[in-house]
């Protein structure tokens, strides 16, 4: 994205109302000249954030957060300053040349998954099944407010949700790609979601992505469903309520991270607002990454049972990567914190925080003590790698504190207890060769998506590729079959195609083609992306060809002149 003049910058500023702005996210009262509100960048309880009309700047006196309008609108939604500026340029009426306003190629599925979500929430309140799933609600104390503020929903038995997303237009093929809708074996098209309490998870910018649903029958096995991985769904990049809870996190200076998403929600009521949840999967390096990016502070609220300790200590060496500082609460007698506001109320659930936290090391090395029988020889020298595996990065004042404690736990001299700082290791080689590998498969998977897609980007590609470019030879073979179903038809026929297959490469396309999530794409084909691919496809072929020369010419380098010929001038080629 280019960068907007300062011109245009200083005009979209001029006309914005500041003051209107930021009355959308905090209320304000008028003091003299200027208003007043609570700050919403810190934990402001003396109103302290003022905004002047006159200079058109919003700013605390206290944290001094805040600025013009775009410095403004870009830190209270958590967004980058290019598009705080286009969105205000918009609201505004000014054009903004020059500025390609890449538009998001998944903006029709945030659309169709905001219009699911608001119909979920309607039959809430205005379904027949609805009432029991308020009445549900309300038995775990979630009521009114907090119903709205995290959007709970309930989805009816039936086909009520395709009916409505058919009449406004979407395609039921999307439906299908966002696990909305399946087809039964009648060949009618259903809801996925049917009598549950819906819950819509969102995408950090707010988008929903996904759903989280509740069975209301206790005939259901499945307590709880999740929307499948879709192009827009993943759990690994997904913080439940992250969202939401960021005007929460930056007052608070800190996030509290739970398992489930219950947790986040009674945790709310208790007035721990600042919570967020992985969804049901260990927490990743690029979750890890999105707290770090609002946050430096981090307390752990995982399940006391064995398995929540496990994942704590799992996500420590996660956070710890990412350079959080990390703590952990304590939830005694194995519950889930959900559990533990139930049973002891939200206040001694409130006072926990601080006088129950220990630091990441502190749970850890309680952790690894608990799980070792100190009498047992193969439980001491486990302890001991684990200790001394945690404090080999630590800072040289927590690395002494534990080797101390270490030494005395298991009677040994200090000096015994040796932490050599190894460099972290470096992953082999093997893996980046593994990168490579996949993702020209994967080019040559996706390049089969697209001809079936688009009977001109077959023929096109039929141009620009050999057959033998490709290193998987049932996709080389599937490849063919597409070109010559398009010489008598115009249109792709799935079931006219099967027909035409062989063995191995049905089983490639019933596999890897339909199962993946662009088979039942409806965007148009971007010509540019396939050039990538094809480029991707005919490049990975050339590095094994000249790996293929290399091999014979270092067996028989007397006579390899037509071989070394053929290198260079791939070598080449690949420069290009
Ligand atoms: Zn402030």
């Amino acid at each position: 994205m280019r960068i907007i003049e300062d011109k245009l910058i200083r005009e979209i500023n001029e006309k914005t109302d500041i003051v209107q702005l930021v009355s959308e996210y905090i209320e304000l009262e008028k003091a003299g000249k200027n208003y007043k509100g609570l700050c919403p960048f810190h934990d402001d309880t003396n109103p302290s954030f003022s905004v002047s009309p006159e200079k058109n700047i919003a700013m605390c006196m206290t944290c001094k957060e805040g600025g013009q309008p775009i410095t403004f609108l870009r830190k209270i939604k958590n967004i980058s300053f290019n598009e705080a500026a286009l969105e205000l340029a918009s609201r505004a009426g000014i054009e903004v040349k020059g500025v390609d306003v890449k538009k998001d190629p998944n903006e029709k599925f945030y659309l169709l998954m905001h219009d699911a979500s608001i119909f979920y929430q309607y039959n809430l309140k205005n379904s027949e099944g609805g009432e029991k799933a308020l009445d549900y609600l309300s038995k775990r104390e979630v009521r009114g407010e907090l119903i709205d503020h995290f959007q709970i929903g309930y989805a009816t038995r039936g086909d009520a949700l395709y009916r409505m997303l058919k009449d406004k237009g979407y395609a039921v093929s999307d439906m299908i790609a966002l696990g909305l809708v399946k087809q039964g074996d009648d060949g009618k098209y259903y809801d996925l979601f049917a009598d549950r309490v819906i819950f819509p998870i969102t995408d950090p910018k707010g988008h929903v992505v996904g759903f989280s649903g509740r069975t209301l029958s206790a005939k259901d096995r499945a307590k709880y469903i999740n929307s499948p991985e879709t192009v827009i769904f993943k759990k690994g990049l997904l913080l439940y309520h992250f969202h939401e809870a960021l005007s929460e996190i930056r007052k608070n200076g800190q996030v509290v991270l739970y398992e489930g998403f219950f947790d986040v929600i009674s945790s709310y009521v208790a007035g721990i607002r600042h919570g967020i949840a992985t969804m049901g999967t260990a927490l990743t390096k690029n979750q890890a990454r999105l707290i770090k990016s609002v946050t430096d502070s981090i307390v752990i609220a995982y399940d006391g049972d064995d398995a929540g300790l496990k994942a704590t200590d799992q996500a420590i060496t996660m956070l710890d990567q990412a350079k959080l500082r990390t703590e952990v609460l304590e939830i005694p007698e194995k519950m889930d914190p959900d559990d533990f506001i139930k049973a002891y109320g939200p206040e001694v659930y409130e006072a926990r925080f601080g006088e129950h936290t220990k630091d990441g090391y502190a749970f850890r090395y309680g952790y690894y003590k608990h799980e070792s029988d100190l009498d047992n020889a193969n439980d001491r020298k486990t302890f001991r790698d684990r200790v001394q595996k945690m404090i080999r990065y630590a800072d040289l004042s927590v690395r002494d504190f534990y080797r101390k404690k270490l030494a005395r736990d298991l009677n040994l001299d200090v000096e015994d207890i040796a932490v050599s700082r190894k460099p972290r290791e470096i992953p082999p080689k093997k893996t980046v060769q593994k990168g490579v590998v996949n993702r020209y498969i994967k080019a040559e998977l996706y390049v089969i998506l697209m001809m079936i897609h688009s009977k001109d980007t077959a023929l096109s590609v039929q141009k620009k590729l050999k057959t033998t470019d490709y290193a998987d030879h049932i996709a080389a073979a599937l490849r063919m079959r597409i070109e010559s179903f398009y010489v008598k038809h115009d249109t792709f026929d799935e079931e006219a195609f099967i027909k035409t297959l062989g063995e191995e490469e049905r089983t490639y396309f019933e596999e890897k083609v339909k199962q993946n999530t662009f088979y039942r794409w409806t965007q148009d084909t971007d010509e540019s992306e396939v050039d990538g691919y094809v480029e991707t496809i005919k490049q990975a072929n050339m590095k094994r060809r000249i790996d293929y020369l290399n091999k014979k010419i270092r067996e028989d380098p007397d006579h390899a002149e037509g071989y070394v010929k053929e290198r260079d001038v791939l070598r080449g080629e690949i420069k290009k």
